[in-house]
């Protein structure tokens, strides 16, 4: 006889992006070990592929992946794993507060507390940004995957490749022309032949992305020094 499943709790999300709530479940021990080796692996698009996978598995309510902007992944991430492994993550702080002119070097552990997790984001960017009288860009929030597959290259170049890959479309007093029309050469010679001030709006806008982040205040029990962290990297979470 087959044995019985047991039913796993499930919780209201709420999208940060678009409000719409959906309900989700933990992640699985078997889905927290495929995390787990992936992250051992330290190879990015197993990485990626894994949360997504997981993260699309924990979603009862369909969840378009590919159209949801790369935080709101984030961010349901860090709520599963509050929900699945627990909301304490072990982390240790090492304390460069100055103390007669040495840093005080002391390591001390402390724990996160990622039920707090907020999404991080400034309200006066706008993501139609005139470039001209009658000329502009209207922007957009990457998807998980567009971001993790924009190449690295020197820093410089992964800039405007950000840049490239939140352009939603581009629009004159003609009309409009969207990007997905365009390759990504006509794009970068659009954004490579822009004034540095107009550059510096589209920089602007990429560099604003929303975020979650985990905030931390410690005492160094050494010298006594207030410790203010803030996390928005999902790695630190599985350690
Ligand atoms: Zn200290």
């Amino acid at each position: 006889m087959a044995l019985p499943k047991i039913d796993m709790p499930t919780y209201d999300f709420t999208i940060p992006s678009n409000g719409k709530t959906i309900k989700v479940r933990p992640f699985s021990v078997k889905e927290e070990k495929l995390l787990l080796i992936a992250l051992e692996s330290k190879n990015p698009d197993e990485i990626v592929n894994t949360v997504k996978q997981v993260v699309n598995n924990c979603a009862i309510d369909v969840l378009d992946m590919d159209k949801l902007p790369f935080f709101d992944i984030d961010f349901l991430f860090v709520f599963l794993r509050a929900k699945s492994i627990g909301d304490t993550v072990e982390v240790s702080l090492t304390c460069n507060n100055m103390v007669e002119n040495e840093p005080c070097g002391k390591v001390f552990p402390t724990s996160l507390n990622i039920a707090n997790v907020q999404m991080i984001r400034d309200e006066t960017i706008v993501d139609k940004i005139p470039l001209d009288k009658d000329k502009g860009v209207k922007m957009k929030y990457p998807s998980y995957a567009k971001m993790q597959h924009i190449d690295q290259g020197n820093p410089v170049d992964y800039k405007t490749n950000v840049i490239i890959s939140a352009i939603e479309h581009i629009y004159d007093k003609n009309g409009i022309y969207p990007a997905r029309d365009h390759s990504t050469e006509e794009l970068k010679e659009f954004v490579e032949g822009l004034s540095e001030a107009n550059y510096k709006k589209l920089e602007d806008f990429v560099d604003n992305f929303p975020t979650f982040a985990v905030k931390l205040e410690a005492d160094c029990p050494k010298c006594g020094f207030h410790h203010s962290v803030r996390y928005s990297d999902f790695y630190d979470f599985f350690t």
